[in-house]
């Protein structure tokens, strides 16, 4: 650390994401990507022309991307706020709407990066833990008059919550009720909807997971007119081109193909299923997993030897060393030839242990 680091930030530990190694030749089951590419739709939306408009700064307003996530959805453009990934999105949101006197809550095990929102921002970090089987409290959420985030399907757990326990939340009118959608094209039920009833609700989602477009950076916001204009205040404060101009394209044509979203998502829950029951048949747990990964502890092996064993076959799965945690692993679901490689390794090493028992 230098020594002109604010003291501010003196106790800020950043998020770490997972390992994105360099050199290629892994099966990357470890940050729930997509296998797949994003649709051949979004290639064929680039050309060189829009590459040389890029001397032009982008629209500011996002209207292109915004107008298609908004009639995907059944809503109207300023229903919509957009930013470089739901990880920018979720930062305006605690930059706007949370401080010293207006506080929120989120589960215990979630989503790492809101406890560090909460410290970057000055925000105090409440969390209420899981119940014994890893599901939400959410009678808990119910009691307390504080904001709620929400990550749901939840991560590392792939747990999900009913939309009817998320109504519960909004009916106290006076609190913000932030839904964290990241993976609920995979299994879940959308709170979208309610944004036409409930204006102290904002539900962001994402096209890294299940629009294969991790890299192009697109997140968003779905809420009420004046909340979305809160967010359009915060960005414009940071950054009014938070949006590249070839993301947009590139988004824009993965929205608006409906067909292709929908067959990888159904080959991902087909390869989910299938994981599960060939780990479950050889005694794993593993929790009930709405989303794009599971998570998952045998017996047998803990968590740290199970992901060390896995990368020297050249699978590299997620390992939290964190209390309740640490017996499991978070593997993200792929393709059929990266769910054939992982299960036989998986295979290998358990045969390996019962040998030396
Ligand atoms: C992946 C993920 C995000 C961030 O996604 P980006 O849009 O790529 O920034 C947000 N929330 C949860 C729970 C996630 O797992």
């Amino acid at each position: 650390m230098s020594r002109f680091f604010s003291e501010k930030y003196k106790n800020l530990t950043p998020y770490t994401p997972g390992e994105q190694p360099q050199e290629g030749g892994f099966v990357k089951l470890n940050t729930n990507e997509s296998p797949f590419p994003p649709s051949p739709k979004a290639a064929a939306a680039l050309s060189s022309a829009e590459i040389n408009k890029l001397r032009l700064y982008p629209d500011p307003e996002s209207r292109l991307i915004r107008r298609a996530l908004a009639a995907n959805l059944s809503l109207d453009i300023e229903n919509i706020f957009v930013g470089n990934g739901s990880d920018e999105v979720l930062a305006f949101i605690f930059a706007a709407f949370f401080d010293g006197e207006r506080e929120v809550c989120f589960p215990e095990i979630s989503y790492g990066f809101y406890p560090v929102y909460c410290e970057l921002y000055g925000i105090k970090t409440n969390t209420i833990p899981l119940k014994e089987d890893y599901s939400i409290d959410i009678e808990a959420f119910v009691r307390t008059d504080k904001s709620v985030v929400l990550a749901n399907p939840n991560s590392p757990t792939g747990m999900a919550v009913p939309g009817a326990d998320i109504e519960k939340l909004l009916k106290k009118r006076e609190r913000l009720v932030i839904v964290d959608e990241a993976y609920i094209d995979f299994g879940g039920e959308s709170a979208v909807e309610l944004v036409k009833s409930y204006d102290n609700l904002i539900v962001v989602q994402t096209l890294s997971k299940s629009r294969s477009l991790a890299g192009g950076r697109l997140g968003y916001a779905v809420a009420c007119p004046e909340l979305i204009a809160d967010l359009f205040n915060i960005k414009y404060s940071f950054n009014s081109y938070n949006v590249n101009r070839l993301t947009e394209i590139v988004a824009a044509a993965a929205v608006e193909d409906k067909d292709y979203f929908e067959y990888t998502r159904r080959e991902i829950i087909k390869n989910r299923e299938r994981t599960v029951k060939w780990l479950e048949s050889r005694g794993f747990d593993v929790l009930p997993s709405a989303a794009n990964f599971i998570f998952t502890k045998s017996g047998q092996i803990n968590g740290a030897a199970l992901y060390q064993r896995l990368r020297a076959k050249g699978i590299l799965v997620r390992h939290f060393n964190k209390p309740r945690l640490s017996d499991f692993v978070r593997i993200s679901i792929g393709s059929d030839s990266d769910t054939d490689k992982l299960l036989k390794a998986l295979g290998e090493i358990i045969s390996t242990i019962e040998d030396d028992l």
